[in-house]
C-alpha cells in the first residue's frame, strides 16, 4: 500500500494523531487533510527523504492552504486589455447581474410570457439593435466562434473572397485562412498584400460567391503605399451581386471616442451596409468573453439556426454580464465612467500621475513617465500617456511581486520594476506591498 512507512517515514495514522493534524482536520475537514498528508508522504518518498512528522504536516498544511489555480491578479503592465491577464475587468453592474443569475434559476431558455421554451439567442436582440442600428443581434462564446459560425451559416461549401491584406493572424494561431477552411467555405484571395481595389473584388465575384469577408487589421497597421476599398464601396458591389458581406471588426466598439478613431464602431459597419458584423465582447467593449453578431434579420436568423450555434453558444453568466454591460452604453457618459476598460483608456494622464505619486510615496519608489497601450489587438499604434512607480530591483523583485497575494504582474525595464498606474485602481494600489 502507498501508505506504508518507507525509509522511516511515519504512518498516516501517526501523523493524524499529532495535535497539528487535529487543527488541519478542524479547518479543512478530514478527507482533504488525509489527501494532503498522503501527498506530503508521497512527495517525501519520491525524494527519498525520511522527514519527521513536523515537516510532513507543514507540507500538508501548505498544500491545504494553496490558493486556487485561477485567481485575481493585479495588472501593473500598462496594457489595458491584456489577453494573458483575463482581458477586460467587468463593470460592477455586470458583476452584480452575473451573480444574480448565477445564484438561482433564470429564464435563460424560457419565454416567461408564453410559458414555453424560449431561446438564449434572443435575449440581446433588442439592445444590440438599439446600440448598433442593426435589425437583429446575438452573442456566442467568443469572436473567433462568431466569425466561424457566420461563415459556416452563410458561406459553407462556397467561395468567400477576401483581400490578401486581411489574411491575418490575430494571435494564439487564430489565422483567417484556417478559420475559413474550418467553416467549410473556400477562400478566394483578392488583390495584393498592400493594395486591393474594388475592381479586384469585381473580377472574382461570380455565381460561386457565397459572401465577401472583410477583416479589420486588429493588431497591426500597414503604412505607405497602401489602398483598400471603403466598406461602403464593397457593400455596394456585393449588393449588385446579391451576396452578403461579413465584417469582422475584431475589437469593435460601440461609442465614438476621438482617441480610438482607428477602431470602427459596429454602427458604422451596419450603416455602411455590412450584412453581418462580428466583434468581441471583452476587448474595447469591456464586457465578458463573448462574440457579438449583429446584422440583417434574415442572416442572423440563419446563423441562429445553424447546428454550430449550439457548439459555440454563450453561457448564462457571460450573457447576463454582457447584457448589463451593453445597458451601460445606452448613456455613453455612463459607459465611460463605469466600464473599467474605457475608464482606463480615457483617464487623464494627470490623474494617473497622481496615483503613481501616491504609490511611490507608500512603497518608496520613483515616478517615471511610461507609455501604456490599449492591447487586445485594438488601436495598436495608440500610445497612452502614463506614469509608473519605479522600484529598484529587477527580475527578482518582479518574481516576488508575482508570488505575493494578490499577485502583481509588472514590467522590468533597465533593471527596475515598473508598476504602471494606468491599469491599477486606487484600491488595487493599496493592496500592493513589498
Ligand atoms: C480578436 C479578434 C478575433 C477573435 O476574437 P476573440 O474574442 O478573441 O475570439 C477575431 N478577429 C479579429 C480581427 C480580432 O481582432
Amino acid at each position: 500500500m502507498a501508505d506504508h512507512p518507507l525509509r522511516g517515514l511515519p504512518s498516516v495514522d501517526t501523523l493524524l494523531s499529532e495535535p497539528l493534524a487535529a487543527g488541519l482536520v478542524k479547518r479543512h475537514g478530514r478527507p482533504a487533510t488525509l489527501t494532503a498528508i498522503r501527498a506530503a508522504l508521497a512527495s517525501a518518498r519520491g525524494r527519498g527523504v525520511a522527514e519527521g512528522p513536523e515537516a510532513l504536516l507543514a507540507e500538508a498544511a501548505r498544500l491545504l492552504g494553496r490558493p486556487p489555480s485561477l485567481r485575481p491578479a493585479l495588472n501593473a503592465t500598462g496594457v489595458v486589455v491584456h489577453t494573458n491577464l483575463g482581458r477586460a475587468p467587468l463593470a460592477a453592474a455586470a458583476v452584480e447581474r452575473a451573480a444574480a443569475v448565477a445564484s438561482g434559476y433564470s429564464n435563460l431558455e424560457y419565454d416567461l410570457e408564453a410559458g414555453a421554451r424560449g431561446s438564449r439567442h434572443l435575449h440581446l436582440a433588442a439592445i444590440l439593435a438599439e446600440l448598433t442600428g442593426s435589425e437583429d443581434g446575438m452573442a456566442v462564446n467568443n469572436n473567433a466562434a462568431a466569425v466561424m459560425l457566420a461563415l459556416a451559416a452563410l458561406a459553407g461549401g462556397r467561395e468567400v473572397p477576401i483581400s490578401r491584406g486581411e489574411l491575418i493572424e490575430v494571435g494564439d494561431g487564430f489565422r483567417i485562412p484556417e478559420v475559413l477552411a474550418q467553416s467549410g467555405a473556400r477562400l478566394v484571395e483578392v488583390g495584393s498584400t498592400n493594395r486591393t481595389r474594388i475592381g479586384d473584388y469585381a473580377r472574382v465575384l461570380g455565381p460561386e460567391t457565397a459572401a465577401v469577408l472583410r477583416v479589420h487589421q486588429s493588431n497591426f497597421r500597414m503604412v505607405g503605399f497602401t489602398e483598400a476599398p471603403s466598406l461602403d464601396e464593397l457593400c455596394a458591389l456585393a449588393a449588385e451581386h446579391g451576396v452578403p458581406v461579413i465584417d469582422d471588426l475584431g475589437s469593435g466598439q460601440l461609442i465614438d471616442l476621438p482617441d480610438l478613431a482607428d477602431e470602427p464602431t459596429a454602427r458604422s459597419s451596419v450603416e455602411a451596409g455590412a450584412t453581418v458584423v462580428c466583434f468581441s465582447g471583452d476587448k474595447l467593449l469591456g464586457g465578458p468573453q463573448a462574440g457579438i453578431i449583429v446584422g440583417a434579420a434574415e442572416a442572423v436568423a440563419r446563423i441562429r439556426r445553424h447546428p454550430l450555434a449550439r457548439a459555440v453558444r454563450i453561457d448564462k453568466l457571460s450573457l447576463a454580464a454582457l447584457e448589463a454591460t451593453l445597458e451601460l452604453y445606452r448613456d455613453p457618459a455612463r459607459a465611460l465612467r463605469e466600464v473599467p476598460v474605457l475608464r482606463a483608456v480615457a483617464e487623464p494622464a494627470d490623474a494617473v500621475r497622481e496615483r503613481a505619486e501616491r504609490l511611490a510615496a507608500r512603497l518608496g519608489g520613483a515616478v517615471v513617465p511610461t507609455t501604456a497601450r490599449v492591447g487586445g489587438g485594438a488601436v495598436p499604434l495608440l500610445e497612452l500617456e502614463s506614469f509608473a512607480c519605479a522600484l529598484d530591483g529587477g527580475d527578482g523583485l518582479a518574481a516576488a511581486l508575482r508570488a505575493g497575494e494578490p499577485p502583481v504582474v509588472a514590467r522590468v525595464q533597465e533593471g527596475r520594476v515598473l508598476l504602471d498606474c494606468r491599469t491599477l485602481t486606487d484600491e488595487e494600489c493599496l493592496r500592493i506591498s513589498l
